[in-house]
């Protein structure tokens, strides 16, 4: 009897080893045989940031039979949550704002406790996002100023647009904590604030056309865009290499009540990764979206302006070296 529970037992542990030693040597035959998986953290639902996502994983996923990556994408918090995901190994990529690009690479704003993030890396630059404050009309708010005393959204802890809604708010000389009742909500849930009127206007740094402006100006609460501008947003966009000037296309909403386009200031969406993820994945990131740009265009109207060339502008990291392998390809770089 113990000698079958023996054969028995060696004939299962014979199995066992060539089966792994099958997963094992496909595993191994080559470096794309095994299957990789990689998160873009995004921002909110209704931002570009997840369709933006959404459409990077269309176009790396098609030829899943070439790599073997799967590309997924979460929605988060937005910049701020996506650069330190990336860095603590829980996310492969992030879209990140330029300007929180600028300062976690430097150690300042909201990384200056921990200092210079010097492990991010840049993968490209994609559409322009304005710092965008819309109001309600009945608000009273038609420039900067007009926001003491209002209730207004700055956006979560984590979100890339906290930080420019709070810099708008210094520069026009007044205390977010002091002289506006400020509001910490997700930006999914903003529009649906206005409208309900929880609040009186709210902050979000994103590309246009987007769901959540749409929501924001489809209710029966009349809504528009505030100028964001004066001598104190001149002074700022000087004394800030990652601020410029920008304005708010209106008519990709009908329903606002401006009538003309709104001037602000903005920065760029970016993809960011970290030093630690393997060139071969961001290779194939890059070379995929790069070699199909009017695919990829065709994805989302906001990227309508895109080039090859632009894409590779407004990147305070270092690109990483999988990209820059692509890049040198084809002769980008
Ligand atoms: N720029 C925003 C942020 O970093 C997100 C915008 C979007 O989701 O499109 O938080």
């Amino acid at each position: 009897m113990k000698r079958i529970c023996c054969l028995l037992l060696c004939i299962l542990m014979v199995f066992a080893f060539t089966g792994c030693s099958q997963k094992g040597e496909e595993a191994s035959a080559s470096p794309v045989s095994q299957k990789r998986f990689a998160t873009i953290g995004t921002g909110g639902v209704t931002g570009v940031y997840y369709p933006a996502g959404g459409a990077i994983s269309k176009i790396v996923n098609k030829k899943n039979d070439q790599y073997n990556i799967k590309v997924t994408v979460e929605s988060t918090g937005g910049s701020v949550f996506n650069v330190n995901a990336i860095l603590a190994g829980d996310l492969e990529f992030g879209m990140v704002q330029s300007d929180r690009q600028f300062q976690a690479l430097n150690g300042v704003a909201e990384w200056e406790p921990v200092g210079k993030q010097e492990k991010l890396r840049a993968v490209f630059a994609m559409h322009a996002e304005p710092v965008n404050l819309i109001a309600a009309d009945d608000a009273g708010i038609n420039t900067i100023a007009d926001l003491k005393g209002k209730k207004v959204n700055v956006g979560q802890p984590g979100s890339g647009n906290r930080g420019n809604a709070l810099d708008t708010i210094a520069a026009a000389g007044m205390n977010w904590e002091t002289d506006v009742v400020a509001e910490g909500l997700k930006p999914a849930e903003s529009a649906k604030m206005l409208q309900d009127d929880r609040i009186d206007a709210y902050f979000y740094t994103v590309g246009h056309p987007n769901g959540s402006f749409m929501e924001a100006s489809a209710g029966t609460r009349k809504v528009h865009f505030v100028p964001i501008e004066g001598p104190g947003i001149d002074k700022m966009i000087v004394d800030h290499p990652y601020y410029a000037k920008a304005y708010i296309p209106i008519s990709q909403y009908p329903n606002v009540t401006n009538t003309a386009d709104v001037p602000t200031y903005g920065v760029k969406a970016t993809l960011c990764t970290s030093a630690d993820v393997p060139d071969d994945v961001v290779y194939a990131v890059a070379k995929e979206v790069f070699e199909n740009l009017d695919e990829f265009k065709e994805l989302h109207p906001a990227f309508a302006t895109l080039t090859k060339e632009n894409m590779l502008e407004g990147l305070s990291a270092p690109i990483h070296p999988g990209a820059l392998k692509y890049y040198k390809e084809a002769g980008l770089k």
